[in-house]
């Protein structure tokens, strides 16, 4: 079937197709049907069109990765462009051009230090190449021993298996808790929730003191701490406080132990700078990066090394010190122009320059929901929000798991036009980066009105 003729079925034959055949991801299928699903079948700018032509203002950027909309021009051209030459050819022993020229590009654009690009898939993959990367680097540096993780209550890393040792959300990981590596894990600074006799900040501060202590008391067999800079985004938006991953840079160092920054969600602007890295004033000794790595068009990821690192990694091959890791799509060179084609508009439209006014608009436009009595919490970290919603604003009270109102919420926005996927009843807004002032407050309202509708 052409790509036209597919496009032609009908939203019934496409449903029934979907009923067949699919298993969505993150998607309880019992209800799946009954939320009426999107069926998307093209896209224009920070837009999505469904099988009735319908338009959605893509107000999660696609699963956080939609940096400047659909169907720009420029990353559809480097695309086809790359199409003309050849679409993929292996990276194990052997080289491409766009990837090697993406890695030189990354590579000046990092932290300093991070001078080694090895390339995967997902943001799962990127994870779970730092873990191995950091294991075998102390295997190979004098410190067996160093095989443990440090990592934050709640944390995400993705949904492998060493990356799912590394999570901290119940609901998500602990069915694969029989089969899952222990770490050493820290609290999470969720200020909204901070136990009996803290407040917010005091509650930043006792995680970080807590994360410290952890730190010096593992200090002989941490191989590495993990941690998401900033933003812990799937745990529900939870930012961090000023300071804590400088402090968490500054304990590392201290007791000799790599960091692992995992900007899989924050990178690529969403903190306000390219990096939340930068915006928070550390180079970390190992950096993940996926998601807007190429636009949101295609999947590639990165992990970034230090050369000392990297250099562990040398040696005759008879003494094994190879890092046996790879996938088939390695450095893909489609996803590799796509990269290049996204890293060209940070360059020429001065993305990150023009991010600040983004980022003012939708703090404004928050406000707006912040008289709503359902609003518990707002919570910002550049150019991404988390809304939390609760049953009562006195005792923080969330509403029954049960009632799904955060599903709901995003049910009645996408009547508004809207698009946009809760965390249980955190409301998360994650636009493309190019998003306007006009979509900021349709975006905002189509929230407030289904806050309104569904909770009260
Ligand atoms: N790390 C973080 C911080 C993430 O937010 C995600 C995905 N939301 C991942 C890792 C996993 O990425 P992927 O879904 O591409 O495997």
């Amino acid at each position: 079937m052409t790509a036209p003729a597919r496009d032609a079925l009908a939203r019934e034959a496409l449903v029934a197709l979907d009923d067949a055949h699919l298993w969505h991801p993150f998607t309880p299928h019992q209800v799946y049907r009954d939320e009426e699903p999107l069926m998307v079948v093209a896209g224009e700018g920070h837009y999505l069109i469904d099988a009735d032509g319908r338009r959605y203002l893509d107000g999660v950027a696609s699963l956080w990765c939609n940096l400047f909309g659909h169907r720009r021009p420029e990353i559809d051209r480097a695309i086809t462009d790359q199409l003309g030459r050849i679409a993929h050819s292996t990276l194990l022993g052997h080289a491409n051009a766009p990837a090697v020229t993406l890695a030189a590009r990354l590579a000046a654009l990092a932290p300093a230090g991070l001078r080694r690009v090895f390339f995967s898939d997902n943001g799962s993959t990127a994870v779970e190449v730092a873990l191995k990367m950091a294991l075998q680097y102390w295997q190979q540096s004098g410190a067996p021993g160093r095989t443990t993780f440090l990592t934050l209550a709640q944390a995400y890393h993705g949904d492998t298996v060493g990356a799912v040792s590394l999570g901290g959300i119940e609901l998500f990981h602990e069915r694969y808790r029989p089969v899952l590596f222990p770490t050493v894990q820290a609290p999470s600074p969720y200020g909204y929730r901070a136990p009996a006799g803290y407040d917010a900040q005091s509650w930043g501060e006792a995680c970080i003191v807590e994360l410290e202590r952890l730190v010096r008391a593992h200090a002989d067999t941490l191989a590495a701490v993990v941690i998401e800079p900033g933003l812990q985004g799937a745990a529900g938006m939870i930012v961090q406080p000023e300071g804590f991953v400088r402090r968490v840079r500054e304990v590392t160092r201290e007791v000799g132990t790599l960091l692992v920054l995992d900007e899989v969600a924050v990178g690529f602007g969403r903190s306000g700078r390219m990096f939340a890295s930068e915006r928070e004033g550390v180079a970390p000794d190992l950096l993940c990066l996926a998601k807007g790595l190429t636009g949101g068009y295609l999947p590639m990821a990165a992990t970034l090394a230090t050369e000392r690192i990297f250099e562990a990694f040398l040696g005759e091959p008879s003494i094994g010190r190879t890092f046996f890791h790879g996938h088939t799509y390695t450095g893909n060179q489609l996803a590799a122009a796509a990269a290049h084609a996204t890293l060209d508009i940070f360059e020429r439209e001065q993305i990150i320059e023009r991010l600040p006014a983004t980022i003012r608009n939708l703090a404004a436009a928050l406000e707006r929901l912040r008289p709503l009595a359902a609003v518990g919490d707002i919570r910002q970290y550049g150019l991404a929000a988390g809304i939390e919603l609760v049953a009562d604003r006195a005792t923080r009270a969330p509403y029954p798991a049960a009632d799904r109102r955060g599903m709901r919420v995003c049910r009645v926005a996408r009547r508004h036009g809207v698009l946009v996927r809760p965390l249980g009843d955190v409301l998360v807004v994650m636009p493309p980066l190019t998003i306007t002032p006009e979509e900021i407050e349709q975006l905002i309202g189509a929230l407030a009105a289904g806050i309104e509708e569904v909770c009260t």
